[in-house]
């Protein structure tokens, strides 16, 4: 499966599949703003409508704590799959 990028931690996107075990990355930006497409080419590197999905801090043990920034862009480039920026 090719890594959704920025899609992965945000939380306009949403994992989407067929019945025939495809994945795609849905962005519900899209419904709203002509400016993004439903399924948007993976993975997304850049991205001027990104905003961090915040976990349920009741979900848990284990649940990342996202209050920390730096913290925060390490779970967005561990969620995405992102290992440098792009050129
Ligand atoms: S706003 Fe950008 S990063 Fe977020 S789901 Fe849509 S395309 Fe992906």
């Amino acid at each position: 499966m090719t890594t959704p990028g920025l899609c992965g931690a945000c939380c306009h996107g949403r994992r989407t599949g067929n019945g025939r075990g495809s994945t795609f990355w849905l962005c519900e930006r899209s419904t709203t703003d002509p400016r993004y497409v439903r399924y948007p080419a993976l993975p997304v590197l850049a991205c001027p409508g990104f905003e961090l999905r915040v976990e349920d801090p009741s979900a848990g043990p284990g649940s990342p704590n996202l209050s920390n920034r730096s913290r925060s862009a390490a779970y967005v480039r561990a969620q995405s799959g992102i290992r440098r920026e792009p050129a």
